[in-house]
């Protein structure tokens, strides 16, 4: 008998993590591995955010705040979901702190599911998702995103995966891996389903500042009727490379907002004092310049690669609409999305994540992060071209795609 519960047992490692890992192993024994497969910019977190979090300390600010976040923190995720998302939040009853998104995305699925509700979520998806869905005990929906409709869904795609015991919508824009940004029809055909079956729906916000081609972001809770059915998670992690310092927050109705805040007290007492005084640094007005800067050059850097990968044989890559990911399409070169990620870290030491790890949806795609140093970038896409470009494809691979 085995002493580990079913509950942890079935819980996979992070596709994503995996090959981070393993690439981190290649670089210890002196390889010059480039890695493209963490979500996370070369740029560190900028440097007013850290003298905030540096002053805090300092200012004695090393104690539990509240759990929902110190007054200040709340203060500022209002004034940005105000001046950024068009939403008016109420910092006493309507915010929770929290350790990053996934954190954020936890407490969102504790508060709605129950053990055998069923999740409606995008395939392919994050690499989290599932995992917390079935540590809540409920079961992932995947609901396919296809090439042809642009990564996003019909009416007749989410309707098919309904069922009595479905609760909850979990959608992500800009979406990791494919890089779909929801328009505001995309945000009203979710936004009617969940209000005709009475369903939560969880936005996962993360990317939000990195929308390509003049898009811009807009917040589901922003649509007509949809603000009291929506949970909305956000954090820094990726915009402003804070990635470390675990932070971030949920917006949602007071009522669903509460309970998460109780169990935050159990859970964790309250996320990081100083690292909330940073983050409500960032908050804090609009980006400087120089932020501003990084996140136009990141789209720069999103466009070389789309291009220079997107012109080998037999590869298909569109620009993102945002994130900042490329998702092309090997299904013509004859290679199997794990077998030429396996080959290229082995070989040519470039780490990518296979699509399969982000859904049976995914299978035929690759996913590099763009937003890596313009040096390594140039000698990533050399080495991948040198692979597809020389090397017959391996035979396919057995391995399966996660189950959705
Ligand atoms: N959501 C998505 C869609 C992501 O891609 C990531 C990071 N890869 C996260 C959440 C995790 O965010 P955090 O590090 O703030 O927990």
């Amino acid at each position: 008998m085995s002493i580990v519960a079913k509950r942890l047992s079935e819980i996979p490692r992070s596709a994503t993590v995996s090959v981070a890992d393993r690439a981190a192993a290649l670089r210890s024994q002196g390889i010059a591995v480039i890695d493209m497969s963490a979500g996370r910019a070369v740029e560190h977190t900028p440097g007013y955010i850290c003298d905030a979090a540096v002053a805090a300390i300092r200012g004695g600010q090393t104690h539990q705040t509240v759990s929902s976040g110190t007054p200040e923190y709340r203060r500022a995720c209002a004034e940005k979901l105000r001046r950024e998302n068009g939403i008016d939040a109420d910092p006493a009853r309507e915010i929770v702190a929290t350790m990053g998104v996934k954190q954020g995305l936890t407490l969102a699925l504790m508060a709605t599911v129950d053990p055998g509700d069923e999740v409606i979520v995008e395939d392919p998806c994050f690499v989290s998702y599932q995992p917390l869905i079935r540590l809540c005990g409920g079961v992932p929906v995947g609901v396919p995103l296809r090439k042809e409709n642009r990564f996003r869904w019909t009416r007749e795609d989410i309707e098919s995966h309904l069922s009595s015991r479905t609760r909850v919508i979990l959608m992500n824009s800009p979406h990791n891996p494919t890089g779909t940004v929801h328009t505001e029809a995309d945000l009203d055909l979710a936004g009617r389903i969940a209000a005709e079956r009475d369903l939560a729906v969880i936005t996962d916000e993360v990317y939000e500042r990195a929308t390509w081609g003049g898009r811009k972001h807009v917040s589901l809770a922003t649509r007509p009727g949809m603000r009291e059915r929506t949970i909305a998670v956000m954090g820094l992690t990726k915009t402003f490379s804070m990635g470390g310092w675990r932070i971030g927050f949920v917006h949602g109705p007071a009522d669903l907002i509460q309970p998460m805040i109780s169990l935050q007290q159990h859970l964790i007492t309250c996320a990081g004092s100083f690292t909330q005084a940073g983050a409500a640094q960032a908050f804090t007005g609009a980006a400087p310049g120089e932020v501003r800067e990084m996140w136009e050059d990141w789209e720069r850097r999103c466009a070389f690669v789309c291009s220079e990968v997107g012109r080998l044989p037999g590869v298909d890559c569109a620009m993102p609409e945002g994130g900042f990911y490329s998702w092309p399409d090997i299904r013509a070169t004859g290679w199997d999305d794990v077998r030429l990620a396996d080959h290229l870290l082995e070989k040519h030491h470039v780490a990518i994540v296979p699509g399969s790890a982000f859904g049976p949806n995914g299978r035929g795609f690759l996913r590099l992060t763009c937003v890596r140093s313009w040096p390594d970038l140039k000698e990533a896409v050399k080495r991948i071209r040198r692979a597809l470009g020389e090397e017959a494809p391996a035979p396919p691979c057995d391995l399966k795609a996660p189950a959705l």
